[in-house]
């Protein structure tokens, strides 16, 4: 199969990895919304939320260790998460994903989730993540 996300997972397409556990790889958004924007995916594919009702479940571990981090490393003051599942809702990447979104106390509220801020060096994020729990492996 033909998938981004896959390719993420395998190593074969490089990411910024922040965490990983057994079943679930979290990485940078490439195009981030905020400083830390991260998505927290499957390792197994699976297209989206509607499709293995289970899936969810399986990542959420790594979802609440991730949102910690950003917290934590980052000094975020909140987090949104977002799925998106079918093109409809915006979805663009067909192998499920969490977006994980820190939040600042001078960009606040839910309007402005999606409003990029200018000029995020995700090597900088990356590094100031960086030896987290069980990250490594796949990605740099
Ligand atoms: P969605 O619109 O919910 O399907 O989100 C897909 C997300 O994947 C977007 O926010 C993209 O910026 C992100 N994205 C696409 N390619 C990559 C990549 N190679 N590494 C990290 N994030 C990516
Ligand atoms: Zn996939």
């Amino acid at each position: 199969m033909d998938c981004l996300f896959c390719a993420i997972v395998a190593g074969d397409i490089p990411s910024r990895q922040v965490y990983a556990d057994a079943a679930a790889v979290a990485f940078l958004d490439i195009n981030p919304w905020k400083r830390g924007h991260t998505l927290v995916i499957p390792r197994r594919h699976v297209d989206d939320l509607l499709a293995a009702d289970e899936a969810l479940t399986e990542i959420a571990a790594a979802i609440n260790a991730t949102a910690r981090l950003l917290v934590d490393r980052l000094g975020a003051d909140g987090v949104n998460l977002l799925s998106s599942a079918g093109a409809v809702a915006g979805q663009e990447v067909f192998h499920l994903h969490v977006h994980l979104v820190p939040r600042y106390a001078d960009d606040p509220g839910l309007r402005a989730v999606t409003d990029r801020v200018a000029g995020i060096d995700l090597d900088e994020v990356a590094a100031a993540l960086a030896g987290a729990g069980s990250s490594g492996g796949a990605g740099r």
